[in-house]
């Protein structure tokens, strides 16, 4: 996208960027014959224009009748958008922590599988016996100060990065 022409279609884009990664041993398609489909292009361009990072012109061709979409990039607010979306995240984490602090968590002694993690009053409704069939362990108190100290700690670095903007 980052073309002198200012015109660029997908087509051309996907050329470019095959190009580009001719000699690298890239391969965006493992497990297929294309190194890289013109649809997984278009697909990230759509993901870049749902997030506000790129625009695009759409225009009929008059002999095919098909539609070319024309992009180019909008990265001015990328730090903006990144910004909000760590703060996002924080606030995710914050909201986790408070659920963890504010709940006391079982979990089943046998299978230990994250699905069978309930909080009081679930467990109560399970009578302390893990549901998974064939299991029926018993679920236990699950220590959760590790997971509340490293939501704690992704917090931090999250600010950090946030500060360093
Ligand atoms: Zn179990």
């Amino acid at each position: 996208m980052n073309s002198k022409n200012k015109e660029i279609t997908d087509d051309v884009i996907t050329e470019n960027i095959k190009k580009r990664i001719q000699d690298m041993n890239i391969d965006f398609e493992p497990n297929d014959e294309e190194k890289l489909k013109l649809n997984t292009v278009r697909k990230t361009l759509y993901k870049l224009y749902s997030a506000k990072l790129a625009q695009f012109r759409r225009v009929r061709d008059k002999n095919t009748g098909w539609f070319i979409y024309y992009w180019w990039h909008d990265f001015d607010k990328l730090n903006e958008i990144l910004l909000e979306k760590e703060q996002n995240l924080i606030s995710k984490l914050r909201d986790r922590i408070n659920y963890e602090l504010n709940n006391y968590f079982f979990i089943c002694e046998n299978c230990r599988k994250p699905e069978t993690r309930f909080i009081f009053d679930d467990a109560v409704d399970l009578n302390f016996k893990c549901p998974v069939d064939g299991c029926g362990g018993n679920l236990v108190a699950d220590e959760n100060k590790e997971l509340i100290d490293f939501l704690k700690e992704k917090i931090g670095s999250l600010q950090d990065t946030i500060k360093n903007f």
